[in-house]
């Protein structure tokens, strides 16, 4: 099946929506779009002309992208968030009440939310207990899922996906369906990213975003990387103007080479809090990570019920972490993102006085196999 033939019949049908920046119309004088012609002087040191409409994919954005992920730029869409994406995608590809996706759980929450709210269908085939793709498990359901999610490295346990098993899941799903391998913390991995295997596989997409290692969750930007046909058939389903004016101008300075070089910098200092809170957990504790962690969190499995009160103690200090639940019965996981060298310091006060609290019960997770 060819890419074209992958997307819904009521997509193909579609023609991408022709605002009034999207037309290739050039001239000074803009009376086609209604907006107001007069700027509020109070933004004017921003040098944005917030009055009109932005560029739906504005051209030095999608290029300053595409240098960093070293792709083409017509390889890229600029979405609103890695989410948009996810939605974006099964919406062109996924027809509702008949196709369905696959996700590998325990994994990234949106892929079933944005398939559930579109009556898309949702196959799961859950990760092994190494937190790896079971391969012979996704071949047999290949045929009636429309895009597999794969999760490299993964939200939440933090783990990564070898690139072989990366490339052995393109090949069964190669003139199938789509494979989606999320990058949204790729920047904290030391694992190259799946981009080199574009060439190679045309259905390969790959999400990436600024909300994590760039530090810009706030501006909601984020990118599909994919074949020219994937692009062309998601514009046809993308809003027209995804990103605000604002958003492209902050997402243009991140990819300039003093932000990169801060980005780069900040990601170091992450991993090593990790490294650090890692080993202080495991000596001061006797705690044992879930697996190693590719990202800029953490995760700790427990017996439910200690990580449902370590939860809400950590709560009643203010403090929150995430509480989530893997496929193994009776147990359940927190996971820990970095913070700032003082948030870290008193999360260490606050588990110590904990298990302090807790030390006549079980708190050590020293029995989980990692
Ligand atoms: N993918 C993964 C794996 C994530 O963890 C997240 C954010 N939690 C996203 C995508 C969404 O990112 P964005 O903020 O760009 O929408």
């Amino acid at each position: 099946m060819t890419i074209k033939q992958l997307q819904t019949a009521t997509t193909a049908k579609l023609k991408p929506y022709q605002s009034a920046r999207s037309t290739d119309l050039t001239g000074s004088v803009w009376l086609n779009a209604n907006e107001n012609p007069y700027l509020n002087p109070a933004i004017k040191g921003l040098e944005i002309h917030a009055n009109r409409y932005p560029q739906p994919q504005p051209e030095v954005l999608i290029q300053a992208y595409a240098d960093y992920a070293t792709v083409a730029p017509n390889n890229v869409l600029v979405t609103r968030g890695a989410d948009e994406g996810i939605e974006l995608l099964i919406r062109s590809f996924c027809e509702p009440s008949q196709d369905s996706i696959l996700i590998t759980s325990p994994t990234y929450g949106m892929y079933a939310v944005s398939a559930n709210s579109q009556n898309v269908g949702v196959i799961d085939v859950p990760l092994d207990q190494d937190f790896q793709p079971i391969k012979d498990d996704i071949s047999a359901q290949i045929a009636a899922t429309k895009i597999v999610f794969l999760c490299c490295p993964n939200n939440p346990t933090g783990s990564r996906i070898p690139l072989e098993t990366i490339e052995s899941i393109l090949q069964l799903a190669q003139g199938k369906c789509l494979v989606v391998v999320d990058e949204a913390y790729i920047e904290f991995s030391a694992q190259p990213s799946a981009v080199n295997l574009l060439e190679k596989y045309p259905n390969l997409v790959i999400l990436r975003t600024l909300s994590k290692a760039f530090g810009l969750a706030g501006i909601r930007c984020g990118f599909v990387l994919a074949n020219t046909d994937i692009i062309q058939i998601m514009k046809k389903q993308i809003a027209p103007y995804p990103l605000c004016c604002f958003a492209i101008d902050t997402a243009i300075q991140a990819l300039q080479t003093p932000y990169l070089a801060w980005m780069k910098e900040s990601v170091k200092q992450i991993n090593q809090q990790k490294q650090s809170l890692q080993s202080w957990l495991k000596e001061t504790l006797s705690w044992t990570p879930l697996c190693t962690s590719d990202t800029n969190f953490i995760a700790y499995q427990f017996d439910t019920e200690v990580a449902d009160s370590l939860f809400f103690f950590l709560a009643e200090q203010d403090m929150l972490v995430r509480k989530f639940d893997t496929v193994q019965p009776s147990q359940s996981e927190i996971r820990i993102t970095m913070g700032t060298p003082q948030e870290m310091s008193q999360l260490k006060k606050y588990l110590s006085l904990f298990f302090a609290k807790n030390d006549n019960r079980t708190v050590s997770n020293a029995g989980v196999t990692v």
